[in-house]
């Protein structure tokens, strides 16, 4: 589905990301997981183009390439924007817009798609991610792991060929971790195509395909789970993993 060749990102005189190659195939998932400022974030952010590497090559399996090294046209970075659905670690909904609003709020404002068909469809996906009963509170009126629905439902919105996870469980109170976790699960066996920046080892272990680990900017070390969480090869994966565990 895309493969990224050579992206490097820094900010100002930090070199964040190191000409970083991946593939991510069609249907699978593939997690990230590295120490704290390994630049786990800013590689999912590159990822949709929220951030801008200064240099990429992107390959999706539609055709589409992209080339970060050339100035890019605005009709680029959109559909780049459009191919990926993000879910932040704090949700990041409007605290202003109930549940289903929130969750039309891309496909009628961006996509220009009719209110009414957006506001099925809403529900639909309000009620696929267990919130059938809760459309119509606003954000501070639900728990963290129901706004992380919210969020799930909202990206799934826009109908994305990919779906994007920065550590949607991190900022949830270990009892809700599960109910968010679930959801990730079930897109997965529906065939999603995900990458998850994620802490739980378990989930690693169990849901993904192939395990990315970052360090200082760079993959130290990629595979299927029982490989990398299993038997990594390299210390500085052994290291961090019997941190974790
Ligand atoms: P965590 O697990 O703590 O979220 P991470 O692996 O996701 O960490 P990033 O958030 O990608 O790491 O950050 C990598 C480095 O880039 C950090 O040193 C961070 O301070 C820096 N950084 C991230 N965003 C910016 C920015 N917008 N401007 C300047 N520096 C930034």
């Amino acid at each position: 589905l895309l493969s990224i060749n050579g992206l490097t990102k820094s900010f100002q005189d930090l070199h964040v990301i190191k000409n970083v190659d991946i593939t991510v195939e069609k249907g699978k998932v593939v997690t990230i997981m590295g120490p704290s400022g390994s630049g786990k974030t800013t590689f999912l952010r590159c990822l949709n183009g929220l951030e801008l590497p200064e240099q990429g090559h992107y390959q999706f399996g539609d055709g589409f390439t992209l080339d970060f090294t050339q100035k890019l046209t605005k009709k680029d970075m959109l559909r780049l924007r459009r191919k990926s659905g993000m879910v932040f670690q704090s949700y990041h909904l409007f605290p202003h817009k109930t549940a289903l609003q929130n969750v039309m709020e891309g496909p009628v404002i961006v996509q220009k798609k009719d209110k009414q068909i957006a506001r099925n469809e809403a529900q639909q996906l309000l009620t696929k991610v267990g919130l059938h009963d809760k459309m119509d509170l606003y954000p501070h009126q639900l728990s963290g792991g129901q706004q992380q629905r919210v969020g799930i439902a909202r990206a799934l919105a826009i109908e994305p060929e990919l779906m994007l996870f920065d550590e949607p469980t991190s900022a949830l109170d270990p009892e809700l971790v599960g109910e968010v976790l679930s959801v990730i699960k079930e897109l997965a066996n529906e065939g999603w195509t995900m990458v998850v920046v994620t802490h739980e080892v378990s989930f690693a272990r169990h849901v993904s395909d192939h395990v990315i680990f970052m360090d200082g900017g760079h993959i130290v070390e990629q595979g299927p789970p029982k490989d990398v969480l299993e038997k990594p090869k390299e210390p500085r994966t052994q290291q961090f993993l019997t941190r974790i565990v």
